[in-house]
């Protein structure tokens, strides 16, 4: 199948080129026709698929007559770093069209998103937040939109965002096309798709990520000695290219990328507490291989494309066996081998168990001399905990916060604060483990 038959105009037609795109994708081929008839869209996907290009595409097309200068396109997406990403494909396909674009996102300043505003725009990429908030607080409108996308529309719901994302909907024409893409379909999701999709079109598409293409271990070891052994691994047995290792924490992620800094790796975190410049820093890093490790949660990586990952670690299993198959598929891309390796401990046979069955096939187990998984359920051991943090008297109890997503927009205002008192966000330091890690 060809691009051809979609009939593109021929300034996206020489865009999908300069991408070097020669085939539609299946999500492509299956959503492209659905898009352009004008039909809603429910669809099972998750990133890798082309699913960005399967919707930019299509809106482009509809838009590349429309007038200018009103927003006539929206897409909603969890992460600011997806939303950039999102916005970087539409540039890239609507070059030569005139339309403009913008990515909207808390973290960074406001002034440069109201300017754009200002001078006129024609698709926004939005988080939920800072998209309310100039709803809210700064005049925007958005009744002129045709098209709305949801995209990673699980993760919103995780990270707590579909009250956020009902408060957006009221400021959508009624009459409008929308596309839900979700990676899973639980019960919530279902429900969302039934209040805003209207006739939808279904389609699901898998991940061709040849799990065999990935050679998988899972190598005992007790909580407290997973960092030696990490590094442990890393030194014997280094890989040509790049590692991605996950942990539970944003906490945990910071801590590891320190210490693989200060082992001589060249190293960054990505989590939710970094500010927006320094998460945006991490990633380019990681693409252009300043950075050979990235540890990140998954909140922070998730629906982020980076290509070409040597081999990703399961520093911390994640909490369900489906994320464990999303995490590994970061490797084993493009038809290239790759290696994941998960540190498994007592408390996590359940999960393990789970793992395998999903893959209906056991994972082969690699013992390291000298590391061992502890014979009994580890608690943490209080002094490695993270020091309380004195609590402003205004502020609620951590109890009282309920959500991993309330969590993620707490620490959205946080980079906020944390923005505005940088002096300097590109600046490289050792000691800095937000920052940028010696090569
Ligand atoms: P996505 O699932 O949208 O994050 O896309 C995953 C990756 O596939 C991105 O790096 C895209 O540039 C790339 N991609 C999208 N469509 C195609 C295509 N038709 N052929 C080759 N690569 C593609």
């Amino acid at each position: 199948m060809s691009f051809k038959q979609f009939g593109f105009k021929s300034q996206i037609t020489n865009n999908i080129n300069n991408c070097g795109y020669e085939h539609p994708t299946p999500i492509q081929e299956e959503a492209i026709p659905k898009v352009m008839a004008g039909k809603d869209l429910l669809g099972l996907a998750q990133t890798g698929t082309g699913k960005t290009a399967a919707f930019a595409l299509p809106i482009i097309q509809q838009l590349i007559d429309a007038p200018r200068g009103k927003i006539r396109a929206l897409v909603v997406a969890p992460t600011r770093e997806l939303a950039e990403q999102i916005n970087q494909s539409f540039i890239e396909l609507a070059k030569g069209t005139g339309l403009r674009t913008v990515a909207i996102y808390g973290g960074v300043g406001k002034k440069p998103q109201l300017d754009a505003f200002q001078r006129g725009v024609d698709i926004i990429i939005a988080c939920p937040g800072r998209l309310l908030d100039h709803l809210n607080n700064h005049g925007l409108k958005l009744d002129k939109v045709d098209t709305l996308v949801l995209d990673e529309a699980d993760q919103m719901f995780d990270m707590g965002f579909f009250p956020d994302i009902r408060r957006i909907l009221k400021h959508l024409p009624r009459k409008r096309q929308t596309l839900l893409f979700s990676a899973t379909m639980p019960a919530d999701i279902r429900k969302l798709a039934d209040e805003t999709l209207t006739n939808p079109e279904e389609i699901r598409i898998k991940l061709e990520q040849p799990l065999d293409l990935i050679s998988q271990a899972l190598y005992p070891v007790s909580k407290r000695q997973k960092s030696a052994l990490l590094l442990h691994i890393l030194k014997k047995e280094p890989t040509e290219g790049s590692t991605l290792v996950f942990t539970r924490t944003k906490y945990g992620a910071k801590n590891l990328a320190k210490k693989l800094i200060k082992a001589g790796f060249s190293a960054s975190a990505l989590q939710g507490n970094m500010s927006q410049n320094q998460r945006q820093n991490a990633l380019n890093g990681f693409r252009d291989g300043t950075f050979s490790i990235l540890v990140a949660t998954d909140i922070a990586a998730r629906g982020i494309d980076v290509s070409l990952v040597a081999q990703v670690v399961n520093f911390d299993l994640p909490s369900t066996a489906e994320a464990y198959t999303h995490r590994i598929g970061r490797t084993g891309r493009a038809k290239r081998s790759g290696r994941a390796i998960s540190f498994i401990c007592f408390d996590d046979k359940a999960m393990v168990k789970a793992i395998e069955r999903l893959q209906g096939k056991s994972i082969k187990r690699i013992n390291v001399d000298g590391f061992a998984m502890a014979e009994e359920s580890e608690e943490t051991p209080k002094q490695t905990r993270r020091p309380a943090r004195p609590q402003h008297k205004s502020k609620k109890k951590l109890g009282q916060r309920r959500s991993s997503g309330q969590q993620q927009k707490r620490s959205d205002t946080k980079g906020k604060a944390k923005a505005k008192t940088k002096t300097n966000p590109n600046k490289s330091s050792s000691g800095n483990i937000f920052g940028l890690g010696q090569k």
